[in-house]
Parts: structure tokens; sequence; C-alpha cells
């Protein structure tokens, strides 16, 4: 008779800075499993017939036979068959929301704790980046065909169905509008979060494959949709995004030190303000900063101000804790380093000095009441319960949506109410001939994951367009 294996419930637990030491540098917070403990978790999995873990991943890894791989100790195996599905698996295993995907249709998560499929999954990449002769090896041997495709933005939606394309021989060009490859991966999620030699690891990657990439091309202004297609371009995939910041609009807004998230995380991050006096970039962090929001977003630009030298650093959120977007293992971390959660507040206004800069914010207390649309339950203002909080910089944290100019200077593209672009989600058409769409541009701001995903579809589209299979 075999003898049953035994469930270990609990995970290996991950080594982290400690909080008084991390929120002094920008060092990654998390730092990774060491190969015994990579192993030792890989081992808890109990390669299910049915593994449930595999219906929560959009890029359809095979989760159980990459984690079998590493319970063997068999590295160049698991990169084999992580990245046969997956180009930018460092960056995934790093920032993906697993909680509310393959972790959480885990089987294991019915009983105890799932497998840290992000972890192990970041455990692989990582290796691979050790051993980068695997790398040669995964380039694949497709004939090369004599089309071209044009990929507009290198965030992780363009740089997915790149690599896909150019894994089955398509000359593809990427034209980003920054001086610098990878989108909100490169200019939004901070260093402590996702280093930056990561992502360049795997857009270098991506690179390898054949694929061009040109900076400093904004489409729209440069070059037109229909000009690259006049231009020899067989099909157009366009990933540029949802860049545009979405402000409070309430009184005071426009005084000096209030900024938008994006502007903010973009001078830390890729002007480098964090590197000072290295990069001497202008961005003004005071002692008392209010950030606005409660997605990843806000954890990000909460967690920068203080790695810049903020005392007092309040998360403005008006819903509670339940209802949060952010990722927990984010917003705990955030907690952990001493962010003050100010929940169930609003702001109704901001206060000046004379000199025009914000000295404080207005805010009045929420309670909440019936699920509204979203399916969260609707905040409401307590009448009478307007509280001041001294401030010096303000963060707006709110979303953002689509930038108009591709929309706007392209014909026969047709938009949904909130101004993104109207796809066919399984393939990702648009309403023009010739020309795809995926990301954020087309889902309003979503997750890493969810860009990859839509990369893929519409890289397994266009070539079977290309091919006339479609
Ligand atoms: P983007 O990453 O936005 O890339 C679009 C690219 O297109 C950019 O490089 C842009 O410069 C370029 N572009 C724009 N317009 C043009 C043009 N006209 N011409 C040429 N190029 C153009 N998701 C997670 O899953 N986990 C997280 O932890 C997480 N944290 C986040 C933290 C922050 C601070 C932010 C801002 C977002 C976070 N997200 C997270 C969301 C995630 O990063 C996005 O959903 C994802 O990057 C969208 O990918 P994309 O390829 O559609 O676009
Ligand atoms: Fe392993 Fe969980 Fe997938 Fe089962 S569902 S194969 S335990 S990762």
């Amino acid at each position: 008779m075999t003898e049953k294996k035994k469930i270990n419930l609990n995970r290996v637990p991950i080594p982290k800075q400690k909080p008084l030491i991390r929120r002094g540098n920008f060092n990654e917070v998390a730092l990774g499993y060491a190969e015994e403990q990579a192993i030792e978790e890989a081992n808890r999995c109990i390669q299910c017939k049915k593994a449930g873990c595999k219906e929560g991943c959009p890029v359809n890894v095979d989760i159980p036979e990459f984690i079998k791989a590493i319970g063997e100790g068999d590295m160049p195996e698991a990169v084999r068959i992580l990245k046969s599905k997956n180009s930018l698996a460092g960056i995934c295993g790093r920032v993906c929301p697993q909680e509310i995907q393959c972790e959480m249709t885990c089987n294991l998560a019915k009983k105890g704790a799932p497998i840290a499929i992000g972890r192990l999954e970041r455990y692989v990449a990582d290796w691979e980046r050790a051993h980068p002769l695997v790398s040669e090896n995964q380039k694949g041997n497709c004939i090369s065909k004599d089309k071209k495709v044009a990929v507009v933005g290198s965030g992780p939606g363009g740089l997915t169905c790149a690599a896909d394309l150019a894994k089955l021989g398509y000359q593809v060009t990427i034209l980003e509008a920054l001086h610098v490859a990878g989108g909100v991966l490169m200019y939004g999620i901070p260093e402590f979060r996702l280093p930056k030699d990561i992502v360049q690891g795997e857009i270098d990657y991506v690179k390898s494959l054949g694929v061009e990439i040109k900076l400093d091309h904004v489409i729209g202004k440069i070059a037109t949709v229909d000009e690259i297609l006049e231009d020899g371009y067989n099909a157009v995939f366009l990933a540029p995004g949802a860049g545009a910041p979405m402000f409070l609009n309430i009184p005071g807004e426009n005084l000096s030190n209030i900024y938008s998230a994006n502007e903010f995380l973009t001078r830390t991050n890729l002007m480098k303000a964090y590197l000072f006096p290295e990069y001497d970039t202008p961005i003004k962090v005071g002692r008392k900063v209010a950030v606005f929001g409660g997605g990843n977003v806000a954890m990000d630009s909460s967690r920068c101000a203080l790695r810049l030298g903020a005392e007092e650093v309040y998360i403005i959120y008006r819903r509670s804790r339940v209802e949060m977007p952010a990722r927990r293992e984010e917003s705990e971390n955030a907690e952990e380093e001493g962010i003050i959660f100010q929940l169930l507040t609003n702001p109704k206004r901001f206060i000046g000095d004379e000199q025009g800069r914000v000295k404080a914010v207005e805010c009045y207390e929420m309670e909440l009441g019936e699920p509204d649309e979203s399916g969260r339950r609707r905040p409401i203002p307590k009448p009478g319960t307007e509280f001041i909080i001294e401030i010096d910089t303000a963060i707006v944290a709110l979303g953002t949506r689509p930038n108009p100019i591709i929309p706007s200077t392209t014909k026969g593209l047709e938009l949904t109410r909130w101004g993104t672009i109207k796809t066919d989600e399984a393939t990702g058409r648009t309403s023009k001939e010739k020309v795809w769409c995926g990301g954020d541009m087309a889902t309003g701001a979503a997750t890493v994951i969810s860009a990859m995903g839509a990369g893929k579809r519409a890289a397994a589209d266009i070539d079977a367009y290309l091919q006339g299979k479609s």
C-alpha cells in the first residue's frame, strides 16, 4: 500500500527587510526564496488531478508542471515551462495579484494556505537571470515570416504581444512615447516592489527575440495609426495604457505641492528623485503628506513619500479596509512601515497659505450605505463631522483614464462611454481593419496580468489573420 502524502497547510515564509529598516531605503522589500525554501514550498503542492490553480491563471501557465520541476530541483525545466507561456515571469512573480487569481483557486486554499505560486514564479525567473545560458534556448525555432507588425506602447500588454509575435516569426517593432521602455513597470511601480533591473532584464529578453523598440515615438503626434499602416505594417496592436490622471475636483486643488500620483511617481521612479544628489530631480516632499485613494497606486505613493523623508504619511480613503482595491500584502506592508490609514474619510477642500502652497485639508467622515453599481457599499458623508488635517504635500491617487491622443487621430476606432477603445474581448480586434487593442486602453486601469493576457490573445488573433485563417 502506498503511503498518502501528508499535506503541510502552512507556507514557507518569504524573508523581508524589517519595516524600520526598509522605510529608509528603496531596496526591494521581499527578498525572495532561497533554493531550499523554494523546493520546500513546491513540495507542498499535491499535484491535483483537477488543478484549480490553472483555471485562475490569465495567461494559462502550466502551474502544477512548473512547480513539480522546482520540487525535483530541475530549474531549467521549470524555466522552460514557465517561459513558454509567460515572457515577463520575474515581473508577474512580484506584482501580480495571485491572491485573487491562481492562489485563490488553488485547491489547498480550501484547507489552509494556498501554494505561494507567485513567490515560486519569482524564484524561477530570478534563477534564470542568474543562469543566462538557459534563456538562449528559449528563443524557439520559428520560421521567419515576411510580415511586419507595429505595437504601440511598451508596457506589459505591448511587450507580451510583441514577444509572442516574434516567437511566431513576425518582424515586430514597438513604438514607445517615452525615452524608456516598460510603461507603468518603469515609471509607476517603485523600485522597492519591482526593481528596474528586473524589468530591464525582461525587456532585453523580448529584444533578444528580435523585437525592435523605437523610443520617443508618440503615436498621434509623430505618426498616426493610418500612417503606420501606410508605411507597410500589416497589423497594429495598440497598448498605450491609461495614463491620464483623475482628480478630486474640490476647491483648492490647484494649490502648490498637490501632485497627481502619476507625476509624483514618475518624478520618483523614472526621473530617479530617490537617487538624490546623484539625480537632482525637483520634488517636494514635506513633513506631513496626505495621499488620497485606496489602490496600489496610493500605497506606492505613500511608501515613496515616506522613503523620501516625510515624517507623517496618511492614506485618506472614503470606504473601509474591506473595499480597498490595493493588494492586501501591499497595504499590510504600508501599515507595517508606519503609514497612517484614515479610512471612511473624504476630503472637502484644500486650504492654502499666503504663498499659494497647500497647508491643510478639510475632511469629513463617511459611512457605508447600500452597494452601488460596482458592487461595493456606497460611501455617504456624515453631516457635521468636518475636521482638519495639516499637511504640506498632497498626492491624488484616484485612478487614471485613457489619453485621447490615439483615438482622436485615428478614423474608424469605436470608443466606449469611458473613452476606452472598444474591442472584442476574445481577440482584441477593434472596429478598424488591421488594428487590435489591449491592456488598460481597452479595459481602463487594471492589472499587469490582464494586460499581458490581452497581448497574448491579440498576438494569436493577429497571427490567424495574417495567415488567412480568420
Ligand atoms: P502601460 O503599462 O501603461 O504602458 C503603456 C505604454 O504606452 C507606456 O510606456 C506609455 O508611455 C506608452 N504610450 C502611451 N501613449 C502612447 C502613444 N501615443 N504612443 C506611443 N506610446 C504610448 N498592476 C498589478 O497587476 N499589480 C500591481 O501591483 C500594480 N501596481 C501598480 C502601481 C502603480 C503605481 C500603477 C500606476 C499601476 C499599477 N498596476 C498594478 C497596474 C498595471 O501596472 C497596469 O494595469 C499595466 O501596466 C497596464 O499595462 P499596459 O500595457 O496596458 O499599459
Ligand atoms: Fe498544486 Fe494548488 Fe495547483 Fe493543486 S491547485 S496543483 S495544490 S498549486
